[in-house]
């Protein structure tokens, strides 16, 4: 088998952590001299990383790998991840594609290729590259099939990390999103173990943000408020998952606070960072939701005034409790509900576009898109603009000119700085003429 393995191609659903596996095994297959093909028709060996999160991320990974093995009949397909645990017996029910659980995801290029794995340094093709910190939860929220899937907690030790941020810096990432399932537990949860990395971070050459991917609010932890103020680095967006604002539901979720506590940890963030973006999670139609919570949380979204929300309707998920739980709300109204939290998400994440108008920010340039270039502020808004394709995966000052859809409209920026240099050289050019 392995002598026939010429080339590959990697399909990736559901998380960060999820993505950056998808880097290890690119890199472990480069390393045993396969070549990366975009092209699942040009690959012999296709690995279909799942995501078993909902049955809608399920159906998706199911989907790719039947499509795979449509357009590539002599290929060797392999299905791994979360829904590889989860949903074995469907993934089985497609001819032709072998299955490898979770836990022995990276172990998959040994197997095929008789290579050991030893430890490799992902291959990111994106600009922001991802460093996986962590893994693991033991939260059991009643929603949740991860803690069933990634039950063991690991973190990965300091010094590693810190090698593996120096040599993605070095490869030229400008910026790293620290991924974890549970971030917070980062090194069993020791309240400044995540505040030192981030300050370890500092000392890294070439590297000019660091983002958190999510994170539980009560897991932002005076220390690591602390570090994040004091970082040069840090990146003022927090993705801080709230799935609903009613206490009832919260308790059902097994959701570790309640909606005033939420938004009272919210405003002391806020208040000790700044101005920063909060993107969030919510679910809509948990079992037994009734149309009064879902006010409420729709009016916690308001107050929390989110730059984002990502909607999931409720999936109901085995082995998760919340699949089996009574109260399960119809379709349409779940539907309903998914449409007024979209519609306050528009409103919610065009308001935050607004304020930032006629200001300088600093953008990281990742693709061209539609014409135009495209990249992320530190707060991560999407902003558009002309410039020349050399400016991708560098850091570009830009003057916010107005909004476009989504997106925000940029032109180049006379800083502050420059602007003062040019009125100094004018002046003393003025000056000059005065004299002469
Ligand atoms: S904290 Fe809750 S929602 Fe997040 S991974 Fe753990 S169980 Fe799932």
């Amino acid at each position: 088998m392995s002598d026939e393995l010429k080339t590959f191609r990697l399909l990736t659903f559901g998380c960060k952590v999820n993505q950056y596996e998808t880097d290890l095994l690119r890199s472990q297959c480069l390393r045993a001299g396969l070549a990366e093909r975009r092209d699942t028709a040009q690959a012999d060996l296709v690995i279909v990383n799942t995501c078993g999160v909902t049955s809608r991320a399920v159906g998706k990974s199911r989907r790719a790998a039947r499509a795979a093995v449509r357009a590539n009949p002599r290929a060797l397909v392999v299905a791994t991840g979360c829904a590889a645990d989860l949903d074995r017996r469907d993934l089985e029910a497609i001819e032709h594609v072998q299955i490898v659980p979770h836990a022995e995801k990276a172990h998959i290029l040994e197997r095929l290729l008789h290579s050991p794995a030893g430890r490799v340094p992902p291959v990111c093709r994106r600009t922001r590259a991802l460093l996986r910190i962590q893994d693991g939860c033991n939260q059991f929220c009643t929603y949740c099939v991860v803690p069933h899937v990634r039950r063991t907690l690991w973190s990965k030790p300091p010094d590693e990390a810190l090698e593996e941020a120096r040599y993605l810096a070095s490869r030229g990432h400008r910026e790293i999103v620290l991924t974890g399932i549970r971030l917070g537990l980062y090194d069993a949860g020791r309240e400044d173990s995540l505040a030192r990395f981030l300050l370890a971070l500092e000392d890294v050459d070439g590297l000019e943000r660091v983002r958190l991917s999510s994170i539980e609010i009560g897991d932002v932890t005076d220390a690591l408020l602390g570090a994040m103020r004091r970082s040069t680095k840090f990146c003022p967006h927090l993705h801080l998952p709230l799935q609903s604002g009613d206490d009832t539901v919260l308790a059902e979720m097994h959701r570790p606070y309640d909606s005033r506590g939420y938004l009272r940890r919210l405003a002391e963030i806020r208040s000790a960072l700044g101005r920063t973006a909060v993107t969030t999670d919510v679910i809509a139609g948990f079992p037994g939701e009734t149309a009064e919570q879902f006010e409420n949380t729709l009016r916690v979204c308001r107050e929390a005034a989110f730059s984002k929300i990502h909607i999931f309707p409720f999936s109901a998920r085995r082995p998760a409790p919340a699949a089996d739980m009574p109260g399960k709300a119809a379709p349409a109204e779940i539907r309903r509900r998914v449409a007024l939290l979209a519609r306050l998400e528009r409103e919610l994440a065009a308001n935050y576009r607004s304020a930032m108008v006629g200001d300088t920010v600093e953008v990281l340039v990742e693709s061209r898109t539609d014409g135009v270039l495209e990249g992320k502020t530190r707060d991560y808004v999407t902003v558009a603009f002309d410039g020349e394709d050399s400016l991708v995966g560098g850091i570009v000052q830009l003057r916010i000119a107005g909004t476009s859809g989504r997106r925000l409209r940029g032109e180049p920026a006379f800083t502050e700085e420059a602007a003062e240099c040019k009125s100094k050289k004018k002046s003393t050019r003025l000056s000059g003429s005065r004299k002469a």
